[in-house]
């Protein structure tokens, strides 16, 4: 298999220098030295075509037994030494001190086409990180994050991706959430790729632990080699890395409100400092608009990180990275503008993502009413985020809303309720569209330029939770068959794809209340 091992990365940072695999604390140290679980049979289930082109992966080196061996965690690629990294975090607004890589194992840093890859495995066994879980992962959360990294990477969204999902052989231990009896799973691994996976908790277990000389080493290190236009080792440098990440974080955030995704977990081990997507548990996708869904069942009760919280989520999680980074900082660190400058920058890129998901190239006075309006009116009954917006570029800007008028025959397809559009709810509507006309009419665009415009914003295929349960149903049975159709479809989700139209609809009744799980 022909994989460009990449020397420049490899063990440039203090290793543990205890060598089980013996859950503890771990010291003094940004990793230890792991060997993955050998699997009793593992088999290929899906490989993402691009990824492995990516890699510089051939179609002989994806059907070979090496591919499949090095992949499932039963052999070790030559000349690497997995390993599984140091981190901490703050869950649900609460340090939580040692975390660190519990289920997932780096196996190699490559290069291809003159970039740096990591590759890293998830569900491949224990580490001295694994706590009191089995390092392991099931069938049903590989696949769904095996199709959502890709799902969001076409729709734009920075994100860690995956190359490929295969079973194991083995049977995994889980409490399944529906009925709470424990149920023994098919054992999955998946192999995410990004340029890294450190995270601000990375930082935050040094911070915590007062090893500065383990903080200096790790923010050096991230900046030499991601972002390497930044000087290390001075407190400018260290000030523009910060000022950096909030950029990336925030420029993730806009486009997840873009899109609907809710992550569901946004602890400060689950942030990269690449302004990645990473860790998809219990996410899932707005069906209905509703600011304050999450799919996180554990987080019913706060809702610490529903769809409407996540952007002030992640300046939480910045302010975290801050206090984190400020030892090795000193004195009046320039973190409090960088984080000033986030919230000014979200705001003003927030709201011209909101406008041109409405067909507006420009945000000017009165814009914003108009949208915090819509805000409004698309709660009144149960409205699909994705159906409504693609489909709100049918609208003519001829369009008549006066009484009698069908004005909202457009759209009509994105609510859940059409019944309900009566009286109290039509009117807010027909206030709504006449005012969203009138500045329509204000732009010289043409119907048809600006619905291209939003069909390039406004996804016609995402990740609907319901999609990857078909598929997880599937693969359990060994039909990978779906797992690739879908894949296909969100490989062009702006497009339209008349062969796949039936994936463009609501939410089938059955699967209100499914939601993801995160094991
Ligand atoms: P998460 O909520 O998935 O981001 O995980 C939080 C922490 O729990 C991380 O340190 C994970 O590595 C760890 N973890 C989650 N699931 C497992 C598992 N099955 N085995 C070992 N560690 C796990
Ligand atoms: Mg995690
Ligand atoms: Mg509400």
């Amino acid at each position: 298999m022909r994989l460009n091992i990449d020397d420049r990365f490899n063990q440039q940072l203090p290793a543990d220098t205890v060598q089980t695999p013996s859950r503890r604390q771990v010291t003094g140290a940004a990793f230890s030295f792991v060997t993955p679980r050998v699997p009793s049979n593992p088999q290929v289930l899906h490989i993402a075509a691009d990824v492995a082109e990516m890699l510089g992966l051939s179609s002989a080196d994806l059907a070979s037994d090496e591919f499949r061996n090095v992949f499932s965690g039963g052999k070790v690629i030559e000349g690497t030494r997995p390993y599984a990294m140091c981190y901490g975090g703050h869950q649900f607004g609460s340090w939580a001190g040692q975390l660190g890589d519990g289920r997932a194992i780096n196996l190699a840093e490559v290069q291809h086409a003159g970039k740096h890859w990591t590759l890293q495995l998830k569900g491949a066994g224990e580490t001295p990180y694994s706590r009191t879980a089995d390092g392991l992962a099931v069938l049903r959360s590989s696949v769904r994050e095996h199709l959502c990294s890709e799902a969001m990477h076409h729709l734009g969204v920075p994100t860690t991706r995956s190359l490929c999902l295969l079973t194991t052989g083995d049977q995994v231990l889980r409490d399944v959430m529906y009925d709470g009896n424990p149920e023994m799973e098919t054992g999955a691994v998946v192999c995410r790729v990004a340029p890294s996976f450190i995270r601000f908790g990375n930082f935050e277990i040094f911070a915590s632990r007062n090893d500065l000389k383990m903080l200096r080493e790790l923010a050096d290190y991230t900046i030499r080699h991601f972002y390497p236009a930044i000087e290390t080792g001075t407190q400018s440098g260290y000030g523009d890395f910060f000022y950096a990440v909030c950029q990336r974080t925030l420029t993730m955030m806009v486009h997840w409100q873009r899109v609907g995704f809710v992550h569901g977990v946004m602890n400060t081990d689950n942030m990269s400092v690449h302004g990645d997507t990473i860790d998809y548990g219990p996410y899932g996708w707005l069906e209905g608009y509703d600011p304050d869904w999450t799919p996180n069942t554990t987080d019913r009760t706060h809702r610490r990180y529903q769809f409407g919280n996540q952007p002030q989520i992640a300046l939480w999680n910045l302010v975290q990275l801050a206090n984190a980074l400020y030892p090795i900082v000193g004195e009046a660190p320039p973190f409090e503008s960088a984080l000033q400058q986030y919230q000014h920058d979200f705001n003003r890129e927030f709201t011209r993502m909101q406008a041109n998901k409405i067909g507006l190239s420009e945000v000017i006075e009165g814009d914003e009413d108009l949208l915090d309006q819509l805000d409004a009116v698309l709660q009144l009954t149960e409205t699909d985020m994705t159906i409504f917006f693609r489909l709100l570029g049918n609208v003519k800007k001829s369009a008549d809303v006066a009484s009698g008028s069908d004005f909202l025959s457009p759209v009509r397809d994105a609510f859940y309720a059409a019944d309900q559009l009566t009286g109290e709810v039509l009117e807010p509507w027909r206030d709504w569209f006449a005012k969203y006309l009138s500045r329509l009419n204000k732009d010289s665009e043409t119907d048809q330029t600006r619905r291209e415009q939003m069909n390039r914003v406004n996804p016609k295929y995402v990740l609907r939770n319901y999609m990857a349960q078909l598929a997880i149903d599937a693969a359990d049975q060994g039909d990978a068959a779906l797992i690739q159709e879908l894949y296909e479809l969100l490989r062009d989700p702006y497009s339209e794809q008349p062969e796949h139209e039936k994936w463009f609809a609501k939410r089938p009744e059955w699967a209100r209340h499914k939601v993801g799980c995160s094991m």
